[in-house]
């Protein structure tokens, strides 16, 4: 997947610079209409702000869907409060997904795809077991974050759950080592890494022509 960077170094959060050991992940979601991720990196890279997370999902600057990091990803955020046994934000990378009105199907299967996706990878990045990710409102259930909705009031809008999500997880996990194995073995190459994800999630038709080429090209290599 394609992760843009835009580190908020001015945010104090940054600049205490504090570890953690990334042992789960919590998903996030705004609460407020504002899909531009521009909106939040701006006002968030400064000081005097009291929260700061590691990824945001949102609309990039040229109106399209996408992922952008904040923080590097074993920097302790300031996302998740802290509840009756503690906080999160010492061992959870976290991210946040701009909300819209809650209303729009498309916008919705687009973000939440992504987040599946980003999360994939940091599971597999940091050996997360994928019942590490839990959303915000999970969390303060548990007993580890302030009290929010989020995000589960966004997905119940469209009948999901925060087991659909891991479901998910698992499996666009299953899809990315197998190209990962595909890669390793000379199958296929770094630059079709995307476009193998894609076939096999089926989000884009499996061309039995590009196919047919790919596999023609790893037994001439193998001899
Ligand atoms: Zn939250």
């Amino acid at each position: 997947m394609n992760i843009n960077t835009f580190i908020l170094t001015k945010n104090d959060c940054y600049r205490a610079g504090r570890k953690i050991r990334p042992q789960g992940i919590v998903v996030h979601s705004t609460g407020v209409n504002q899909k531009k991720m521009s909106v939040f990196l701006n006002s968030w890279n400064k000081s005097g702000v009291d929260t700061c997370v590691h990824a945001f999902i949102g609309l990039r600057a040229d109106g399209k869907e996408g992922v952008v990091q904040t923080l590097p990803w074993t920097m302790r955020s300031w996302g998740v409060g802290s509840g009756k046994y503690g906080s999160y934000n010492n061992s959870h990378i976290q991210f946040e997904i701009c909300e819209d009105a809650l209303k729009d199907k498309v916008y919705f299967d687009c973000v939440f795809d992504l987040a599946a996706q980003l999360c994939a990878f940091l599971c597999r990045s940091y050996a997360i077991p994928i019942d590490g990710i839990v959303s915000h409102a999970e969390a303060h259930k548990k007993g580890y974050a302030s009290n929010h909705a989020d995000c589960d009031h966004w997905l119940k809008k469209f009948g999901k759950t925060m087991n659909d999500f891991r479901a998910e997880v698992k499996r666009m996990t299953d899809i990315q080592t197998t190209v990962e194995h595909m890669i390793e073995d000379g199958v296929t190459t770094e630059e079709n890494r995307e476009s193998w994800e894609q076939f096999l999630s089926g989000k884009a038709p499996m061309n039995p022509d590009y196919v047919r080429a790919i596999f023609d090209r790893y037994h001439e290599r193998k001899g």
